[in-house]
């Protein structure tokens, strides 16, 4: 497996940059822009590194969908022996196209699932469902009887821990609409042992999401420990722990080290859960695929409004919503590489769509790109195309990924007349 010296797949090669020896610029011509571009490697790289680190833990991945739904990204993990976490029955649909036997390796998360997605997952045989609330508790007894069928079940609980990220992605607090508060979720348990057609087998947890530091991981697993130890004195046959997802990457940071940073990741949970003689499930989405993919884009045109500088380019906030949702920052590269004495100008770089917050960055300093000069939005792998919308009637950009050094189109670009398919009038 090709290791990676930088934390993403993108280097310049000839004053070129390329994703495993792919000159981009090629890809451009090929395929056209807005482009997505994900490394098959980089993300063989990352799940390598965490199946390493719980080698001797049993354990499954299952990857978080929604980070990149792709279902050549999800045949792929499954091949790595990985299981999914879903949170509607459009993603258990994916995984059954794309990998059938990893139905089995399945956890339904969220706060909202409808009957018919209970009933698709209960016929799917998954593995769990991470229930978050008392009413669908009942909901899915009530299913589960009437189906026949048994539905091992955790409780997503909320352990009330604070973790340093966003806002928008932090769901561990009490104030979140995320899980059952850990402190009822004994009384909750107890109840669902008597539920017909429902089987604790699980605690859950997910503090949220692009989570730097270990200790709030650390942390909600303690609870979950000692919630576990509680249950299975209530006579419970628990055998699953769900650490959820969540652990983060550094957007902005060329020197970020992914392997040492996962390293201590998983450290921390192999040290809280010792001896507790459990199944452990992982949800990362994020640190797989985020910094395997970038988005490719051709600058159309430039302009100065006073003070200052614009860049404006074909892709937009529908295309790579995270800047204008979370402030995210995502390093912007030229694809023909600067020369060192190249100037900086400072600018906006921004797309073609009628919202002041569609940006991708806000007066930073780059070298100077022209109309017709190709960019690359780094670390575009996670919550990128899956989270694009068709805002101003624009299509969707198309998405290849790269095996080592083969080129495979694995979403074509769509067509206004996708667009306007489900529309009568
Ligand atoms: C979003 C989500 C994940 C994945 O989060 P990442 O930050 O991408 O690792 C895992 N589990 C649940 C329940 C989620 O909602």
């Amino acid at each position: 497996m090709t290791a990676f010296s930088s934390p993403r797949p993108f280097v310049y090669a000839d004053h070129r940059l390329a994703c495993s020896g792919v000159d981009l610029a090629a890809l451009a011509e090929e395929f056209g822009t807005p482009l997505y571009i994900y490394s098959a490697d980089a993300i063989r790289e990352r799940a390598g590194m965490l199946q390493a680190e719980f080698a001797t833990t049993p354990h499954t991945l299952c990857y978080a969908v929604k980070a990149n739904s792709s279902l050549a990204i999800l045949r792929m993990l499954a091949g790595l022996g990985c299981g999914f976490d879903i949170v509607s029955g459009g993603e258990l649909e994916r995984v059954r196209r794309s990998s059938p036997a990893a139905l089995r390796a399945v956890v339904f998360s969220g706060v909202g699932k409808q009957t018919w997605e209970i009933d698709a997952a209960l016929h799917s045989e998954i593995l769990l469902f991470n229930v978050e609330s008392e009413a669908e508790l009942e909901v899915l007894s009530q299913r589960a009887s009437l189906a026949g069928k048994t539905a091992r079940i955790a409780l997503r609980v909320n352990p009330d821990v604070f973790a340093e990220t966003h806002p928008y992605i932090s769901t561990g607090l009490r104030e979140h609409k995320f899980g059952i508060a850990i402190e009822r979720a004994r009384q909750v348990y107890r109840h669902a042992a008597t539920l017909p057609g429902i089987e604790p087998a699980g605690v859950s947890v997910h503090i949220g999401s692009q989570i730097r530091s270990v200790e709030p991981f650390a942390q909600a697993l303690q609870r979950v420990r000692s919630l576990v130890e509680e249950l299975r004195a209530d006579g419970l046959s628990i055998r699953y722990v769900d650490g959820g997802g969540g652990f983060g990457i550094e957007y902005g940071s060329q020197t970020f080290d992914a392997a040492a940073s996962i390293a201590a990741y998983a450290a921390a949970i192999r040290t809280v859960i010792q001896g507790l003689d459990v199944h452990l499930l992982l949800e990362p989405g994020r640190f797989l695929v985020a910094q395997a993919g970038a988005l490719l884009t051709r600058v159309l045109y430039t302009k100065q409004n006073g003070a200052k500088h614009f860049v404006i380019t074909d892709a937009a906030m529908n295309d790579l919503i995270r800047p204008a949702l979370y402030q995210a920052h995502h390093e912007i590269l030229p694809v023909q590489e600067p020369s060192p004495e190249t100037p900086g100008i400072v600018v906006d770089v921004v797309g073609p769509v009628c919202e002041s917050g569609d940006f991708f960055a806000r007066d930073r300093t780059l070298p100077e790109l022209r109309a017709g000069d190709l960019a690359a939005l780094l670390d575009a792998g996670a919550y990128g195309l899956s989270l694009a919308s068709h805002y101003n009637t624009r299509v969707n950009p198309a998405e290849v990924l790269i095996d080592q050094g083969q080129v495979r189109l694995i979403r074509r670009r769509e067509t206004l007349d996708d667009l306007f398919a489900p529309e009568l009038f």
